[in-house]
């Protein structure tokens, strides 16, 4: 009973060389991403056994898990699709006007995800989000995969902070690692995921 499927990666696992190497790529999406997908199928059948039998005693636990799987293969996703070969640069247009009005500037942005995602403990994520309520975007360290995030935000930029997205490259580095994902950001995708979360 699969309620999700591990994506088509978007590119060739080599296509973000040399600032990610094919074997961390093909490591991270065919290893550790299939994992949550698979984490989050097989929490679901024990979610479904555990209503059959009306046996509760194990949720606390089962809604942990899958929360952490879910969310994991939400944030993978996502993070294959806000990356590029041929990415880089500056957005444009409104979402590079809101950016300026909710952090002062694009300097200033880039400072504060890049330190979001540099200073993560343990492992996290740096995250550029979509906050509905106050209209306005965000940064968000996120812990793990869904811990630290303000209830109800969309993530429209995500940054992988574990230590499996770089590690084999950039051993204990991570700003350096860090500094290389500004040069493959797909902004384009980024732009899109902002005018759909920002609605009218
Ligand atoms: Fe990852």
């Amino acid at each position: 009973m699969g309620q999700y499927s591990l994506p088509d990666m978007p590119y060739d696992y080599a296509a973000l060389e040399p600032a990610i190497t094919g074997e961390i790529l093909e490591l991270h999406h065919a290893k550790h991403h299939a994992a949550y997908v698979k984490g989050a199928n097989d929490t679901l059948e024990q979610l479904a056994e555990a209503r059959d039998k009306a046996q509760f005693g194990g949720l606390v636990g089962l809604e942990k898990t899958f929360a952490f799987h879910l969310s994991g293969h939400v944030l993978h996703t996502q993070f294959w699709q806000n990356l590029s070969p041929d990415g880089g640069d500056r957005p444009d247009g409104e979402l590079a006007d809101a950016i300026t009005e909710h952090f002062g500037s694009f300097e200033a942005f880039q400072k504060q995800l890049t330190a979001a995602t540099v200073g993560v403990q343990g492992s996290g994520w740096g995250v550029l989000a979509w906050e509905p309520l106050g209209r306005r975007l965000i940064v968000e360290q996120v812990y793990d995969h869904h811990g630290n995030v303000g209830m109800n935000t969309t993530p429209l930029l995500v940054f992988d902070a574990w230590e499996h997205a770089y590690y084999l490259q950039y051993r204990n580095v991570r700003p350096d690692y860090v500094t290389k994902l500004w040069d493959l950001i797909n902004w384009n995708d980024v732009i899109s995921r902002y005018t759909a979360a920002k609605g009218v």
